[in-house]
């Protein structure tokens, strides 16, 4: 074995493994493929399952619940409601609290109706981020800790701001997982999401557990409203914007709800509302549907989840699992392909340690050498002194990855359009259609926004998505929340318009 021979084989291997390394990617990318024909598919499976959620309880994956709101709160329903209030001798300025429980951060806020049309005066907002102990403890623990945030953000009230004495402060309570509600004011969890498990909430009305935590610190506060994300942010959206019809969230989980015909709702028994509408949410992270393009590395992930065999639409969209997908596909590629080396870097190994915001950061690198990549690599994974043509590979991983989420949530939001029946144009009809996206991914991983947008034009085709608009509804959830707590008071009746 002379040297040169050695290096001759040094490099078949190195180029061996490179080609390896590359096979799995284009197999991966293969796999992922969404073609429009294969996301029509998506949204036509959609569309069915929706029908079949709204026609019995369980009849369905898509649990499609009823978020007892049946009249959105306008500017001028509102406004009804200062003027009453003002008339009523009430001086409380329409002062509404709200609490946005969903993710590994909280938020408190305190929103402030007036003026005329009763719009949003003001708003003040804390933000809180939850111990991830508590996120897997006890019911108690997390609702007491959430309770005594709210009681000092309370505390911090001012003076002329203070309710009338003997009047209750009243709270829209955010609560960004599935519940079965049976009133506007009252549900019990179905199951956790998003890295939740506190076993002994589930089953539980979640009211009631933060009620009981709020006299446990001695809060009087009454929830008037308990709305998912979904539906907090179609309200908000909706009180900009009448048009808005549907609300979709791309974050740690994603989901949407929609404004639905009442009597299009097969399982509601309850009366007819005036408005006869009401609005659903539809719990799309736990959609599924055959035509789902799933690879082993989703199927390895969901079987290692804190919830195997669910919210399987979530895992290949939403921002807790983009990154892991990446993380799994590099793993492999470190095994079988020895990308870092000899022996994989223990850190790659580590679940969830890549995160999207850093993918994100890694997908959008715009320096001619991936600085961006190599930084992440670096801190991350402690791993140094990648080449360049392995940075690029990267890059085209996340690329894969946050396309194939992007198209898929177009395709829910293109079966949303399809149920609604705007999926044509009827005689150069104009009837804008309004989508309220909010969500930390649609808000920051501008390439996952932008795949979205585009994808859910090329599957409505140039006419019908003239008359379709996208509108981020900033924090609209908890604002939302709040003008839900407004119309739902207990000392103001309001009308419906
Ligand atoms: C939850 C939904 C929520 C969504 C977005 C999902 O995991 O099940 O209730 O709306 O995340 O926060
Ligand atoms: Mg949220």
């Amino acid at each position: 074995c002379t040297a040169a021979a050695l290096v001759v084989r040094h490099r078949m291997k190195s180029s061996g493994k490179w080609s390896r390394a590359v096979a799995i990617l284009k197999e991966f990318e293969e796999k992922c493929r969404t073609p429009s024909s294969k996301l029509k598919q998506v949204a036509d499976a959609l569309a069915v399952e929706m029908h079949a959620g709204l026609a019995s309880d369980g009849g369905s994956k898509l649990k499609m619940l009823i978020s007892y709101v049946d009249n959105l709160p306008t500017g001028s329903c509102l406004e009804r409601m200062v003027k009453v209030s003002r008339e009523k001798n009430c001086d409380e300025k329409g002062m509404f609290y709200a609490l946005d429980l969903g993710g590994t951060n909280f938020r408190v806020l305190r929103v402030h109706l007036g003026g005329k049309e009763g719009r949003v005066v003001k708003q003040e907002f804390e933000e809180v981020s939850i111990p991830p102990y508590l996120m897997t403890g006890s019911s108690d623990e997390l609702f007491d800790y959430i309770a005594s945030a709210l009681a000092k953000f309370v505390a911090t009230e001012s003076d002329s701001l203070h309710v009338s004495p003997g009047r209750q402060r009243e709270l829209g309570f955010t609560f960004s997982f599935p519940v079965k509600q049976t009133l506007i004011s009252s549900g019990t969890l179905v199951k956790w999401t998003k890295g939740f498990t506190v076993e002994d909430t589930v089953g539980e009305d979640v009211v009631a557990e933060l009620t009981k935590a709020m006299e446990r610190v001695g809060l009087d506060m009454r929830v008037a409203a308990l709305v998912n994300d979904t539906v907090g942010t179609l309200a908000g959206g909706r009180y900009n914007d009448p048009d808005v019809v549907a609300a979709v969230i791309l974050g740690t989980g994603t989901n949407a709800a929609y404004v639905e015909r009442a009597h299009a709702i097969p399982k509601w028994h309850g009366l007819l509302p005036k408005s006869e509408e009401m609005v659903i949410n539809m719990e799309w992270g736990n959609f599924h549907s055959s035509h789902f393009p799933l690879t082993e590395y989703d199927q390895e992930l969901d079987a290692g989840s804190l919830n195997p065999g669910e919210q399987i639409f979530e895992k290949m969209i939403s921002g807790m699992y983009l990154g892991e997908v990446v993380r799994r596909v590099l793993c492999k590629m470190a095994e079988e392909a020895a990308i870092f080396g000899d022996t994989v870097p223990p850190k790659l190994k580590t679940p969830f340690i890549l995160r999207t915001p850093n993918m994100s950061a890694m997908h959008h690198d715009t320096s001619l050498d991936l600085k961006v990549v190599a930084t992440n690599l670096r801190d991350i994974f402690e791993i140094s002194n990648t080449s360049l043509k392995l940075r690029k590979l990267i890059v085209e991983l996340c690329d894969v990855v946050a396309t194939r989420g992007a198209r898929l949530s177009a395709a829910g939001i293109a079966g949303i359009i399809k149920k609604l029946g705007r999926d044509t144009v009827k005689d150069g009809e104009k009837q804008r259609s309004v989508v309220a996206l909010d969500g930390g991914l649609y808000e920051h991983y501008t390439k996952f926004r932008t795949c979205m947008e585009n994808t859910l034009r090329e599957l409505l085709g140039e006419e019908v998505f003239r008359n379709i608009a996208v509108e981020h509804s900033n924090d609209g959830s908890g604002i939302g929340a709040a003008l839900l707590a407004a119309s739902h008071s207990q000392y103001i009746e309001v009308e419906e318009s």
